[in-house]
């Protein structure tokens, strides 16, 4: 579980800013779905030795027709769902009455809040900051988004109460070929131990995550999976936010269901709280050992869909694509959406693709042999002689490139961990070996080794 952190604040503090910064994404989640306000983004952030969520509430003014009104509304819905938020001002310009506004509403719920006084980049940082004690609300911390000075100690100080209660926040820092660039890249951190990973994978119960938007038939696969198999249903105590963990067994091996659709909870439910939480679904990816992504066939593949899955893979989850309500479809119908969902889902074209019918239960066997296989492939164990092999054929097909009139040397590769696999490259100048060289090592690591529907992550190192 990770915590939730919700940027709050008027238009033009530079939430944005900061949320790209802290996401390092320019495609981030927005909640487009049916029902939900379309100006919250949401985001996985890996920053500093922390990973949590965010939330960008885009611009509460504070002067919208009474700020009750304004804060039942589904923007504001990110601070309930946030263990923390950062309200954001702007240092230049001084309190406004819609700052005031917005401070006298996080008073009045309790919920931890800190003042961050953005852009004192090129002023009198704390001359500035001063001006904010007003708001009531403790504390000021200036930082200038841009350019991310301030925003490490922000961090440590509002995630220094949290570390306790969400234990897999804290991350090492790493370097991971893909990263923009970043002033956390390059530290040259000792590769894992693997020796001392000893964990048996298939003896723990896979955490399979169902989700999807709403409506694409999540609860109906639930049932019907539910349906096939003698399962002993219980809401486990102290899970996630509303997610439902259903222990089962198919086949011999333990499962844990994570239900985001609330399935077993219908009719409990009460029916003003939103029946689909983007929160929890991206708690259910974060939690999951493999994601089942429900598309539905009878609707156009929206970028919602294609951000969901761009997020589980993010996370280093793996993933199998069920195309769900595939009945009662012409056969012009079914070409016609698998040409187009060939040209959409080509970022994740190693992830198994199923065509289902949850209604009737077809295709929903074969789910859980690539469920299976994705598992299999995330958490396989691999020599460094054979990665280190696997690296020379590379090498010796397709020769880096020259750079400065010296050729880019890889030596030799090692595990840098499982679940997603990890792979680190050591070799000479490996900080000038351009992206689509590093995509070609990613394909055919991703080849030799036969892995399905998990991601890669390649680690490059200089050695000496
Ligand atoms: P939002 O509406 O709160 O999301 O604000 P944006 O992130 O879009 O930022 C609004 C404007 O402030 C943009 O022009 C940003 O470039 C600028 N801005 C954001 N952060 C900083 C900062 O730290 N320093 C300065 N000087 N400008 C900033
Ligand atoms: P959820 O919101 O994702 O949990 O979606 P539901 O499982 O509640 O399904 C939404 C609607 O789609 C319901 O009316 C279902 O009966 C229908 N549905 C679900 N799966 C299928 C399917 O495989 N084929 C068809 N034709 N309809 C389906």
């Amino acid at each position: 579980m990770l915590p939730v952190v919700a940027l709050v604040g008027r238009p033009n503090v530079g939430k944005s800013t900061l949320f790209n910064r802290l996401t390092r994404t320019r495609d981030a989640l927005v909640a487009d779905f049916p029902g939900l306000t379309r100006d919250r983004k949401y985001g996985r952030a890996n920053y500093d030795g922390y990973q949590f969520i965010v939330i960008d509430t885009a611009g509460v003014h504070g002067d919208e027709e009474g700020i009750d009104a304004e804060m039942a509304s589904q923007s504001l819905r990110a601070i309930d769902e946030a263990d923390v938020v950062l309200f954001m001002v702007d240092a230049r310009d001084g309190i406004t009455s819609a700052d005031m506004a917005i401070a006298k509403h996080l008073r009045s719920i309790g919920k931890k809040a800190y003042v961050v006084a953005n852009k004192i980049d090129g002023i009198d940082a704390e001359a500035a900051q001063a001006d904010f004690y007003e708001l009531g609300l403790g504390e000021i911390y200036g930082i200038a988004a841009v350019h991310g000075r301030g925003v490490e100690q922000l961090l440590d100080k509002c995630f220094a109460p949290l570390i306790q209660d969400y234990p897999e926040m804290a991350v090492a820092r790493s370097s991971t070929a893909g990263d923009p660039d970043d002033e956390q890249n390059g530290v040259d951190e000792p590769p894992p131990d693997l020796a001392h990973d000893e964990i048996d994978y298939d003896a723990l119960p896979l955490k399979l995550a169902i989700v999807g938007r709403p409506n694409v038939g999540k609860s109906t696969l639930i049932n019907r999976i539910l349906g096939e198999e003698r399962v002993v249903v219980f809401d486990m105590p102290g899970t996630t936010r509303d997610s439902i963990y259903i222990p089962m067994e198919r086949d011999g091996r333990e499962y844990i269901l994570i239900d985001t659709a609330g399935v077993r909870r219908r009719g409990k439910i009460d029916e003003t709280v939103e029946k689909f939480s983007v929160i929890k679904t991206l708690q259910a990816i974060d939690d999951a050992n493999v994601v089942i992504c429900v598309i539905d066939a009878r609707e156009t593949i929206s970028d919602q869909d294609l951000n969901l899955i761009g997020f589980a893979l993010n996370a280093g989850r793996s993933i199998v694509i069920a195309v769900n309500k595939w009945d009662g479809l012409t056969n012009d119908d079914r070409e016609e959406i698998k040409r187009e969902l060939d040209r959409r889902l080509g970022f994740v074209d190693f992830a198994r693709l199923h065509f289902i019918s949850a209604l009737h239960g077809s295709g929903v066997g074969n789910l859980f042999e690539s469920v299976l296989e994705a598992y299999a492939s995330a958490t396989q164990r691999v020599s460094t002689s054979k990665l280190t092999r696997i690296l020379e054929m590379a090498v010796d097909e397709h020769q880096p490139p020259l750079v400065r009139g010296r050729r880019v040397k890889l030596k030799y590769a090692h595990a840098g961990g499982y679940n997603p696999p990890r792979i680190i490259i050591h070799g000479n100048q490996v900080e000038d070996l351009p992206g689509s060289y590093q995509r070609y090592l990613i394909n055919y690591f991703r080849k030799s080794l036969g892995v399905m529907g998990t991601p890669i992550k390649v680690e490059f190192r200089e050695s000496e």
